[in-house]
């Protein structure tokens, strides 16, 4: 049965991949001056005012208003 999965390994990256592209895909808006950007880390801070007053969306979580 070891031919089962012959692609395990490129699933298994692909997985990574999107993992990777969700993290880096965080949209985060500084509540304090109102900054926006997109980061990958979900505990980032402004690098605007240093604010850590952060509210952080994933792009696929984006509000259609
Ligand atoms: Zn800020």
């Amino acid at each position: 049965m070891s031919e089962a999965f012959p692609d395990s390994s490129q699933l298994q990256q692909w997985h990574q991949g999107i993992e990777m592209a969700n993290r880096n895909n965080i949209f985060c808006h500084c509540r304090s001056c109102s900054y926006e950007w997109v980061d990958s880390m979900i505990d980032a801070v402004c690098s605007k005012c240093s604010s850590k007053d952060i509210e952080h969306i994933s792009c696929w979580q984006f509000p259609d208003d």
